[in-house]
């Protein structure tokens, strides 16, 4: 095959038939920081994915950006001031056993570890320049990626499964300046619950996850929860067993995120791209193969709306590595890019034996059954049938934190906490 630099010889099917700009966020130190010996969550994984794709040479289809750290007060739109002030002072020794209860920081899921903050502000700052670059791009097609970004647990008071700073919910508040309406798309194994919980009770934001259900991390995601107020049925959860490998995952997600994209019509799209779903995760119990699990950007893609493209958990991180870099390759639209892995690459030793990027899945018993999957499928796609087309929101009700904040610096300090609500009151959007 001709080697194709359009761009899009990838996915070149439907309507996804034009040049896409593609910006990469990366902090460079990223893997140096460390949750802790013996810790799941390794910032390393992101490095490994960043050389894998140096040495694929996906580099050279995209723009490099290094973010800028999120500042105290970009990281404060969504979350509290009093967490934010917490965060950003926070130390193994000043750690007070007060903080640990009220912040759900110190215990082992959400260690305070050296640069803690300074880790946040990148992981943010790389989702946040990701909505800015979209917002600005003239084809209205952009795509920006930020492996570094996805950590959809953490609350807007407190920690939560390895998540301290939202920085999905801030990439979409930054969307939301521009854009009407922006569906979120979570394929992580476990729920999207701190990004769902943010925009609960708003039709500006639809949030789908799909994900692991039944005694199972954070125990929420049930299918009946369907958002609250004017965010009635603008959540939508996809509640799965263990095993579900490419077929049954793409029997759901296709038709279900085609309807969904021809209902709401979102003018941006945010995929955060757990990789704990993959076969073989340390903490997940799919069964989906880096095709299967990439399918999935591959087809958001082909709607050719500006999209963001998030990591997210992922535990056995050669795998994690793979994906990321393949996705890469899937996002920049080139061909498929060579199974054996670079030779030279700094952490080959860690993909052996096989030393390839598509490594064979597990046998594990696929525990959702065919007619447990068409009926999910069937009672989720007349749910969204029923949903209001296009739902047009008024600019005046744009979220009061998504304004620039000068000239009110003064009275953010004091009156932000009151400004925004609760995301759970059901408030969360309205001016006051
Ligand atoms: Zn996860």
């Amino acid at each position: 095959m001709e080697e194709d630099k359009s761009g899009n010889s990838l996915p070149s099917v439907g309507s996804d038939a034009k040049k896409r700009t593609v910006s990469y966020f990366y902090e460079p130190t990223i893997g140096d920081y460390s949750y802790g010996a013996g810790h799941l969550m390794k910032p390393q994984r992101i490095r490994m994915a960043h050389s894998l794709i140096v040495d694929y040479n996906l580099v050279s289809h995209m723009n490099i950006c290094d973010p800028s750290p999120a500042a105290p007060a970009d990281i404060a739109k969504f979350h509290s001031d009093d967490y934010v002030k917490f965060l950003s002072s926070v130390s193994p020794e000043s750690l007070s056993r007060d903080d640990v209860k009220r912040f759900n920081v110190g215990r082992d899921d959400c260690p305070v570890f050296d640069g803690l903050f300074e880790f946040c502000q990148a992981s943010a700052g790389g989702s946040i320049g990701a909505a800015a670059v979209l917002n600005e791009n003239k084809d209205g097609n952009g795509i920006a990626l930020n492996w570094a970004g996805g950590l959809h647990h953490a609350k807007k008071c407190e920690a939560s499964g390895f998540c301290y700073v939202n920085d999905i919910v801030l990439g979409i508040l930054e969307l939301l300046k521009v854009h009407p309406r922006v569906l979120y798309v979570d394929i992580d194994v476990h729920h999207g619950d701190g990004v769902e919980e943010a925009f609960f009770s708003t039709d500006r934001v639809m949030t789908v996850s799909f994900h692991k259900f039944g005694n199972y991390f954070p125990r929420t995601g049930h299918l009946k929860d369907i958002g609250v107020g004017a965010g009635k049925n603008y959540a939508l959860n996809v509640p799965l067993d263990d095993g579900i490998d490419d077929d049954s995952f793409r029997g759901l997600f296709r038709p279900i995120i085609q309807k969904v994209m021809e209902v709401y019509q979102p003018s941006a799209v945010v995929l955060q791209c757990g990789a704990d779903s993959l076969s073989g995760d340390r903490l997940g119990c799919f069964n989906l193969s880096i095709k299967g699990h990439a399918y999935c950007l591959r087809y958001l893609r082909s709607f050719n709306v500006p999209l963001m493209v998030l990591g997210g958990g992922g535990y056995t991180i050669r795998n994690v590595a793979r994906c990321w870099c393949y996705e890469t390759a899937v996002a920049v639209g080139l061909e498929e890019p060579k199974n054996e892995l670079p030779e030279k690459n700094d952490y080959i030793e860690y993909f052996g034996p096989d030393y390839i990027l598509h490594y064979q899945i597990s046998n594990m018993e696929n525990k959702n059954s065919p007619r447990d999957l068409e009926k999910l499928r069937n009672r989720l796609l007349e749910r969204v049938s029923k949903m209001q087309h296009a739902p047009s929101v008024p600019f005046q009700e744009t979220p009061p934190t998504t304004e620039p904040p000068e000239e009110e610096e003064e009275d953010m300090d004091e009156g932000q906490k009151c400004r925004i609500r609760d995301a759970t009151d059901g408030e969360f959007y309205m001016s006051d």
